[in-house]
């Protein structure tokens, strides 16, 4: 299989799933020369490099009915294709050699039970690393219903591994998928990744991430972000992903109402408080609904209810206080303390040219050597 045939074969495959850092910029790729690419390559961002790369699944196939699948059984919609693990590694090297993608994204529906479908993931990573000598990025997804020693194989293999969760809890996700089981099936795995990660020195590294699909189990916020903070602290995901429930032809859930996108934007602001801003889940804005409020984000919501009495003094705030501030993010944060160092701050401009980003947006939650910052009029 060439790769203009790996990319015939998975045409129509590639939406449904969360793969970079930042998804809401996830956009089909075209290039020049190469084949259409279509929507199963994506960008990835890891660290600070930017990447290409391929959805792929190896079967669109699937024995079990999640009420909001595509891929569900019986859809007569969906078409079914299965790709060998050596036809997608070698479709896969060839869009590789031909510099259209750099790393692969691989997941599965489930054919005769989760075990022998997490093989067929793992024979191709393993034909990639082994045979191939692949030595770039590979994500791959572990599926409902795999063992343990499965998802060791896997971590040796790809440098990322995901479970999705769906749902927040085991009595949300029956609404939604009542064929699977939420703690043995889809927790259990992530925290294998996390043991391992601990216990294995160093040899296990691979990274592990979720997914939720919003809205049609009727959670509020307060549960996905609860358990969101959970999967960061105590399993040490790098990434939760939040997927604005849209409803599909032909499927149980096909007369539900789609989820506000906005809605998903908030819970995403939510999340990288609690990641990296220090954010615990009682300090977030939630409503008596237990929703995010949607008109604002969740830091501008809680700087408003915290700093705009009490404004933050710039030059003997902690890091900590200062990413607490809208418009200051990690680096703001640390060109304030870098700048600190050799002088006092005392007006904007002085923020402005330390390079903080968004200084209009930070102004009304700060005091400079003990004053509220007046901002000036721009002329011109
Ligand atoms: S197991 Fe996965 S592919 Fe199959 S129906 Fe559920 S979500 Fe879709």
């Amino acid at each position: 299989m060439d790769g203009h045939d790996l990319l015939e074969q998975l045409r129509g495959t590639g939406d449904w799933e969360s793969v970079g850092d930042a998804p809401e910029h996830e956009r089909p790729i075209r290039r020049p020369g190469v084949p259409d690419l279509s929507e199963c390559v994506t960008h990835v961002v890891a660290g600070n490099r930017r990447m290409s790369v391929l959805k792929a699944m190896t079967t669109t196939a699937c024995e079990r009915d999640c009420f909001y699948c595509p891929f569900r059984a019986g859809r007569s919609a969906m078409r079914r294709v299965k790709i060998t693990p050596d036809d997608m590694a070698r479709g896969f090297m060839a869009l590789y050699r031909a510099e259209a993608v750099e790393g692969l994204f691989l997941s599965s529906g489930v054919v005769r039970g989760g075990v022998s479908s997490q093989d067929a993931i793992l024979d191709v990573g393993a034909i990639l690393r082994e045979k191939y000598g692949f030595r770039g990025y590979i994500h791959l997804k572990i599926m409902p219903g795999a063992e343990r020693d499965q998802v060791v194989r896997a971590m040796a293999l790809a440098d990322r591994v995901s479970a999705n969760l769906e749902a927040p809890t085991a009595e949300r996700l029956t609404r939604i998928a009542p064929g699977k089981r939420f703690a043995e099936e889809l927790l259990a795995p992530l925290r294998w990744v996390h043991e391992l990660r601990q216990s294995s020195e160093g040899r296990l590294r691979a990274s592990s991430t979720t997914e939720f699909v919003v809205g049609p189990a009727g959670e509020p916020d307060v549960e996905l972000l609860s358990l969101t903070e959970y999967l960061h602290r105590q399993l040490g995901l790098a990434r939760v992903y939040f997927s604005a429930f849209r409803p599909v032809p032909d499927t149980p859930l096909d007369n539900v109402a789609p989820t506000d996108d906005l809605r998903r934007i908030r819970l995403y602001q939510a999340s990288f408080l609690i990641r990296d801003y220090g954010f615990s889940l009682e300090e977030l804005p939630f409503t008596a609904t237990g929703n995010l409020p949607l008109h604002t984000d969740p830091k501008r919501a809680w700087a408003e209810a915290h700093l705009r009495e009490a404004p933050l003094e710039v030059n003997t705030a902690s890091r900590q206080e200062l990413l607490r501030v809208p418009g200051i993010g990690a680096k703001g944060a640390d060109r304030i303390l870098a700048a600190r160092r050799r002088g006092r701050l005392r007006s904007l401009e002085d923020l402005r040219g330390v390079g903080v980003a968004n200084v209009a947006r930070a102004a009304p939650y700060l005091l400079l050597d003990g004053r509220r910052p007046i901002e000036q009029p721009r002329l011109f």
